[in-house]
């Protein structure tokens, strides 16, 4: 489409370009609170990047984004009611657009963090903006909370904008790991996708993949719909993608792990990360459906100290082999049998 009239459908008026003096002391400001917070990043290519961006001043409608970055022309528009701030959310969100945009030498648009963009279609763009969204927060400063969405209490570090997905791509996190997950987004390559299929299994990330997308998409139609039909069904689609997605980065994740563990140490440690994984669990379905896992978990775990014990007569401990077990059931006599 052109962009002229591109902008014209979205109502988007350019007013004045920013002035480069103010641009470049942004851009210094905004490569140092972003690399304060995640310094693998490269902070003399951040500051380059945004003072090589067009940036325009433009009259912007209410039900859009007071900050957009566009793709189309490389222009990053902001509203002249919002200041250039870096501590502004809507600002970082877009400026981390901007510095995950990858091209090829013609100019054609390949990757943007963990959004493929491919000639016929457009993959990952909810796991994107997901991770943006998580970035933006731990830059500043954000914390998790307890929120409620659709009736379902979910813990999540975006309360306002997509808590859903910012607590999913969290469950991921917990397996893959941030910093992989910071790497990949803003330097758009694809270590944080082959890590998660190396710990899940590649049909499993495609699944979830699509599911942020479906989440997304519907979240969409809800809000686009005027005449406010089929809304308990489509909020009823979201809660149980939701559902069904966070358990399968809990049980995808888990199985495969507790296959890898070689020895009572590493069972302990399987244990813990097992135990602490709970708090990111939402909904009461979700944490129900995890608590079920949980007690399966607990007669696997059971058994592979009984093979280990059995393996190392002398070399291992015997109070160590009965604390794994011992601590997993006292959690499980608390939180499960109580309930
Ligand atoms: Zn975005």
């Amino acid at each position: 489409m052109h962009i002229n009239k591109y902008f014209k459908q979205l109502n988007i008026e350019p007013i004045a370009e920013i002035d480069i003096r103010e641009k470049c002391e942004f851009a210094n400001r905004a490569a140092m609170v972003i690399v304060d917070k995640f310094y693998d990043l490269d902070y003399l290519k951040i500051v380059d990047i945004i003072q090589h961006t067009q940036m325009y001043t433009a009259k912007i409608p209410n039900n859009l984004s007071p900050v957009n970055y566009s793709y189309l022309d490389g222009i990053l528009y902001i509203s002249e009611k919002l200041e250039l701030d870096i501590n502004n959310e809507f600002v970082l969100h877009e400026v981390i657009h901007r510095l995950q945009e990858y091209r090829n030498k013609k100019n054609k648009l390949l990757q943007l963090g963990l959004c493929d963009i491919l000639e016929t279609s457009i993959k990952g763009l909810a796991l994107n903006e997901a991770a943006v969204q998580y970035i933006v927060k731990k830059v500043l400063n954000g914390e998790n909370e307890i929120v409620e969405v659709y009736g379902m209490k979910i813990p999540t570090i975006s309360k306002n904008y997509y808590p859903i997905l910012t607590n999913l791509i969290e469950q991921m996190i917990f397996a893959v790991g941030e910093n992989i997950l910071v790497d990949s987004t803003l330097n758009s390559n694809n270590e944080f996708k082959y890590s998660a299929i190396d710990l899940m299994g590649e049909s499993t990330y495609y699944e979830i993949q699509n599911n942020f997308d479906k989440i997304m998409d519907v979240k969409n139609q809800i809000l686009k719909n005027e005449n406010q039909t089929n809304v308990k069904e489509n909020i009823d689609l979201i809660k149980r993608i939701y559902i069904e997605t966070q358990h399968k980065i809990l049980t995808s994740y888990f199985n495969k792990e507790l296959k890898a563990v070689k020895d009572i140490n590493q069972l302990k440690v399987f244990g813990d990360k097992l135990l602490k994984y709970r708090n990111l669990i939402g909904s009461d379905e979700g944490q129900a459906l995890y608590d079920e896992y949980y007690k399966e978990m607990l007669n696997k775990i059971q058994e592979k100290e009984f093979s280990f014990q059995n393996r190392a007569l002398i070399v291992v401990k015997e109070n160590k082999i009965i604390n794994v077990f011992n601590r997993i059931k006292n959690y499980i006599q608390k939180v499960i049998f109580q309930n």
